[in-house]
């Protein structure tokens, strides 16, 4: 395929996505992409249909002027993007189905990362972070179609659902993690935010940097001011007090440990008697309430590790864990061997204390 034309394929259903500078441009790659579908088809017996073809131009700048494709024989003129009535529900469905589509092959790229590459780590959580990009891309469409006063049935819930799974996967974080706390310590700006943001930014007459960072601080403000009010998650948010600070933080990497001392859900007593998994939620080794905070910053069972780690760093408590983890990776190295550490011991003692337990 020519640069810049990307194919999306679903059962019988194909979209061309053309990407140009210019008008000419697109019309000759976009062109050169149906031609070669077109032989392609036509080795496999198979045929295009041209009355169900229909071209969107996704540009409110570009006019349309002498825009065709040549699809089977006829010409197939582009509708823009902005100009699609709104009770033509068969484009907005359609639309929604491709976005949908989107975000599953996305998602299931997500996944793929996680478990399968053996690359360093930042590029990993690079390579994740840019495929939950494609799918806040995808749903910002969809938004802004909503906003449009559209009446396409909406699925913001499973949208929602899918990032909140992306984040949980992001940070391998525990399943009963809050959407809002897991969407913060992946770093993943809440879609309804992220859309939002688009949406803005779509009806703006000049899109340049400035104004994308204007709009980013504003987004970030709002992801603060409901982080600030959301009842829940206490605890992270005890430790992430700013969301654009960790955010945007320079080094770092969240992972299967540092996620459970930063949720609250991992290895620690009394959350596992919260749901219900032991009776007794108090410390296997000094008898207090075992939490995140108690097994960080009090038990004796660790005493030896944290006195070396204070000595190296600093002191430490809830609240400027985070601030000085996000000042130099030498000290998020170390917090993250310490936290590390913990686990897999605490998963040692366990299994010497509950020998048949898997
Ligand atoms: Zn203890």
């Amino acid at each position: 395929m020519p640069q810049g034309v990307k194919i999306i394929c679903y059962a019988d259903d194909l979209a061309v996505l053309t990407t140009a500078e210019t008008s000419e441009g697109m019309i000759r790659k976009t062109e050169e992409a149906l031609y070669y579908i077109y032989l392609w088809m036509n080795q496999n017996q198979l045929e295009v249909a041209p009355e169900k073809t229909t071209a969107i131009l996704l540009n409110r700048k570009t006019k349309i002027g002498g825009i065709q494709f040549k699809v089977g024989g006829k010409y197939v003129k582009p509708t823009k993007y902005s100009e699609i009535p709104r009770n033509n529900t068969r484009y907005w469905a359609n639309l929604q189905s491709t976005c949908k589509r989107c975000l599953r092959k996305s998602k299931q790229n997500c996944q793929s990362y996680m478990w399968t590459t053996s690359e360093p780590k930042r590029t990993v959580l690079k390579k994740k972070k840019s495929s939950c990009g494609i799918n806040a891309k995808y749903n910002s469409i969809r938004r802004s179609c909503m906003g449009r006063g559209t009446k396409i049935p909406t699925d913001e819930k499973y949208i929602a659902f899918q990032q909140r799974k992306m984040a949980l996967r992001i940070c391998s974080a525990y399943h009963t993690i809050s959407t809002d706390a897991v969407l913060v310590i992946a770093g993943l700006i809440p879609l309804h935010l992220a859309a939002e943001e688009k949406r803005e930014l779509y009806v703006k007459a000049e899109i340049n940097d400035e104004v994308k960072n204007y709009q980013r601080r504003g987004t970030y403000q709002k992801w603060q001011e409901e982080w600030d009010t959301s009842d829940k998650r206490r605890w992270t948010r005890k430790l992430i007090h700013n969301v654009e600070d960790w955010t945007s933080r320079k080094h770092g990497d969240v992972d299967y440990y540092i996620t459970q001392f930063l949720s609250g859900h991992g290895v620690f007593m009394d959350f596992l008697h919260r749901i219900k998994k032991i009776r007794n939620g108090n410390c296997m080794y000094c008898d207090e309430i075992d939490d995140a905070e108690h097994t960080l910053f009090c038990c004796p069972r660790w005493e030896n590790g944290r006195s070396a780690l204070l000595s190296d760093v600093g002191m430490l408590t809830s609240d400027t864990l985070i601030m000085k983890m996000t000042k130099t990776s030498e000290i998020w190295g170390k917090v993250e061997a310490f936290m590390k550490e913990i686990i897999i011991e605490i998963g040692k003692d366990e299994k010497a204390r509950n020998p048949k337990k898997k």
